[in-house]
This record gives structure tokens, C-alpha cells and sequence, in this order.
């Protein structure tokens, strides 16, 4: 109701809404738990599963007063999940079918509250590649085919919503965007349909100048810039889908992210501003990371060693975070997520580890990822010294440095334990407290 109320207001301002849901939290684990269940003939989780979504929407949808439509949708995935336990087997495709239920039934929800039409993903004309659970729209032909479908039913002021998360290949199988999927399509709708803005409502105010819990002072960031933002978001400083940035970035659409339970606040607005004065704006840390050198003579003046490390990460696939090399070539550095340090130390010891190649795997297994980030830093001397200066001076040791050549970020490595501090640290040394 309290979404209704919001696409409401939105429109008395003489503006057309296009609204983009989401599944009701936590309903798509418990969507892909049910397909798991159904597919290893576990009966019991299987109906006690389908018992939860059916009453709590059921139970949404009597509230709302509009019972039929839920059903209808709750029987359709009853149906799928039945034929998957007959088969006994869960393919990537229908696993995505059976994700894709959570968004249509808030779909449902939603229009039975806002007088609209529920519109699925690829009704809406999100068409993507078949890599199911991570579909990538078909950028150009998606742009084509939503403004087809949607403009001129927008425009005649017919109130759209559509199921996010979800899209169809061309030939029509449903398929899903990756988890938190449904920014994604909304950044998709809005660059098709050319829209003024985009909001994303979530549970946080927006981004912040840092973690709060680890600098008590952190601030609301007002505004910022994409490439602020998009850098940001690689350090999981969001709950934003890693892509959705892309096509308002690209389309020059501002996003604003918003707080569903605390809409006075105005959020953080992400536009396609140039850089603002200050060189730091945001101390980002992640802190699960583990750092891996693989080191040896052998690789000096060696085109293709690179290639060949993390080709065997890639087959492992291993999320690399960050990358570091010496000019003198005989070591690579490299953060990734410490819960793939097992297996990634496993294989290049097994693919790369001999003479005449890669000497030695080094590991520093807790690690934090620090990041100070901003755009203000490209081309403005002194920033790498600040950060550094101010690192030396708390007495943390760095074990890695890499710096995009965008220069919107400088990141370094340091121990575990150390990582709160140093991001403390930089949050002061540039003020970020305002
Ligand atoms: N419902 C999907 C998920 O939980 C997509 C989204 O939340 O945006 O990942
Ligand atoms: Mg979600």
C-alpha cells in the first residue's frame, strides 16, 4: 500500500510512473530452495515450501482484496515444481522458471493496489542470452523491443507494472537477471523509454561516505557521479545489482535511491555530473578477501603468464577483486573473495606450480580490501600520497597497491585487523565527516 501511495504522489506531479517490482523479501531463496527440494524428491520440504508462499501471499492478496489472480499464479508454480519432481532433475532453465514466480505474483499484488497492469519481463520486452540465473538483456534489442511494448500504453496513461528480475531469450523461455535483478530492469525500462528519472527504493538511505558501523560519523552521500557510483558498487558499498548502473549511465538518466521506510529522506542521487571538488568521496572496505602472489624468475619477459594464471581461475571461477603486478614481472598479486582461496590455491598449484614457471604460490589469508574512492582524484597530484601518508603515520602495513588507470580509485590491501582503522583513517584525513 504504502508503494501504491508513493506511485501515486509521484504522478500528481504530472508525471507518468512506470513501476518495476521486486519479490517480496526473501521469496526468491525460499523459490529456489522449493526447486532444489522438488528436484532431489524431498517431499516434505517441497510441501511445506509451496505451503509458506502460498499463504503469505494469499493471505497479501485477501488483505488487498484481490485473491484470483495470486491463486491462479501460486497453481501455474505448483504445476512447474510437480513436473520437476517427476523428472527428478533441475536444469538452469527451470530453475530460472521457478525463480522468476516471485516477481509475478508482487506484480499481482501490486496492480490489485495501484489500478494498473502487470506486465512480465519479457511481455515488457527484456530480451536476453540464455545464461540462466545470469541473463544479460540484448542491449540494443531490448532497448528496441520495451519501447515497442511499452511507450504508447505509458503515454495513453495506462499504470504499468512490471515484474523485475525476469526477461525471456528470443525464443521465449523465461529466464532471470541475477540476484537483485530488478534494478537492473528498471535501469533497462528507463533507458528505453527515455525516462527523466530512476528510483530505486531499497532499505538504505542511500550510499554512504562509509560503513557506519565502522565509522560512527559516515555520512549520507547527496549526490554523485556514475563513475562514482559504478566504482563503488564493485566494492559492494550497494545493494544494487552490479549492472543496473550501465544503461542510466550510458542513457545519461540520473538514478536516485531511495529508502522505502524512510521516504522523507531524498537518498542519493547518481547523475552524470562531472567531477566535484573534492578528490576522495567515499572509504570502502571489503573485508572477506584473500590476497594470492604467484611468484617465480621464470615468468619475467613471458607473454602469456597472466593469461595463464587467471585462465586457471577462471576455470575454477574464481571472482578476482583486484590485481597488482611489479614492473620487475616475476610476481602477481591478486585479492579474491577468501571463500575461493581453497579451491583457486588448489588449482594453480596443480596447473602452475613447477620449474620453469611459476615458483611459489604465496597467501595472505585475512586480508581486507581498502578502496578510497573518487573522481575528483583523476589527474589531481598528491591523492596516492595523502592516502598513503596517512596510512604510514597509523603504523598499518600495505601488502598490495593497484590503481585503475580511470584513476577513480586507489585501492590497497592490508591485514585483516587493520582494515577498520585504515578506513577511519582516510574517512578523516579528507574530511569526509563534512
Ligand atoms: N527477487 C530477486 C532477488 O531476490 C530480484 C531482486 O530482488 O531484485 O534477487
Ligand atoms: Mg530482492
Amino acid at each position: 500500500r504504502q508503494c501504491a501511495d508513493r506511485v501515486r504522489a509521484t504522478e500528481s506531479n504530472a508525471c507518468r510512473v512506470v513501476t518495476v517490482v521486486s519479490a517480496m523479501a526473501g521469496v526468491t531463496d525460499t523459490l529456489l530452495e522449493l526447486a532444489e527440494a522438488a528436484a532431489a524428491g524431498n517431499r516434505a520440504a517441497k510441501h511445506t515450501l509451496l505451503g509458506n508462499l502460498r499463504a503469505r501471499h494469499e493471505r497479501t492478496a485477501d488483505e488487498l482484496g484481490s485473491a484470483g489472480a495470486v491463486h491462479q499464479i501460486l497453481d501455474r508454480l505448483e504445476t512447474l515444481v510437480s513436473g520437476i519432481a517427476a523428472v527428478g532433475e533441475l536444469t538452469p532453465r527451470s530453475r530460472d522458471a521457478v525463480a522468476a514466480f516471485g516477481e509475478l505474483l508482487s506484480a499481482e499484488l501490486m496492480v490489485s493496489v495501484v489500478d494498473g497492469h502487470a506486465v512480465s519481463g519479457s511481455e515488457a520486452g527484456i530480451t536476453t542470452d540464455d545464461r540462466f540465473g545470469e541473463a544479460e538483456p540484448l542491449m540494443n534489442l531490448s532497448l528496441y523491443e520495451v519501447k515497442e511494448a511499452l511507450l504508447s500504453r505509458v503515454t495513453d496513461g495506462e499504470r504499468i507494472v512490471v515484474t523485475g528480475f525476469n526477461g525471456a531469450t528470443q525464443h521465449g523461455i523465461v529466464t532471470t537477471l541475477g540476484r537483485g535483478g530488478s534494478d537492473y530492469t528498471a535501469t533497462v525500462l528507463g533507458a528505453a523509454l527515455s525516462a527523466d528519472e530512476i528510483w530505486i527504493w531499497s532499505d538504505v538511505d542511500g550510499l554512504m561516505t562509509a560503513d557506519p558501523r565502522i565509522v560512527s560519523d559516515a555520512r549520507l552521500l547527496q549526490s554523485i557521479n556514475f563513475a562514482e557510483a559504478l566504482e563503488m558498487g564493485q566494492f559492494g558499498a550497494k545493494s544494487m545489482h552490479p549492472r543496473a548502473l550501465e544503461p542510466a549511465a550510458e542513457h545519461k538518466i540520473p538514478v536516485r535511491m531511495r529508502n522505502t521506510f524512510n521516504p522523507a529522506c531524498t537518498g542519493t542521487h547518481i547523475t552524470a555530473a562531472e567531477a566535484s571538488g573534492e578528490p576522495v568521496r567515499a572509504v570502502l572496505l571489503v573485508g572477506d578477501s584473500a590476497l594470492v602472489t604467484v611468484a617465480g624468475a621464470a615468468m619475467i619477459g613471458r607473454p602469456g603468464t597472466a593469461a595463464r594464471v587467471f585462465q586457471v581461475l577462471a576455470e575454477e571461477s574464481v571472482n578476482i577483486r583486484m590485481i597488482s603486478q611489479s614492473v620487475s614481472e616475476a610476481g602477481i598479486s591478486f585479492a579474491i573473495p577468501d571463500r575461493q582461496l581453497a579451491p583457486a590455491q588448489a588449482a594453480l598449484e596443480a596447473k602452475l606450480l613447477r620449474p620453469g614457471d611459476a615458483r611459489q604460490i604465496n597467501v595472505l589469508q585475512d586480508a581486507a580490501i581498502v578502496a578510497a574512492v573518487g573522481s575528483g582524484m583523476h589527474g589531481t597530484p598528491g591523492v596516492a600520497a595523502r592516502v598513503f601518508g596517512a596510512i604510514a603515520k597509523k603504523g598499518i602495513n600495505i601488502a598490495a597497491i593497484a590503481q585503475g588507470s580511470s584513476e577513480f580509485s586507489i585501492c590497497f590491501v592490508v591485514e585483516r585487523d587493520a582494515g577498520p582503522d585504515a578506513v577511519r583513517v582516510l574517512h578523516t584525513e579528507f574530511g569526509l565527516a563534512g
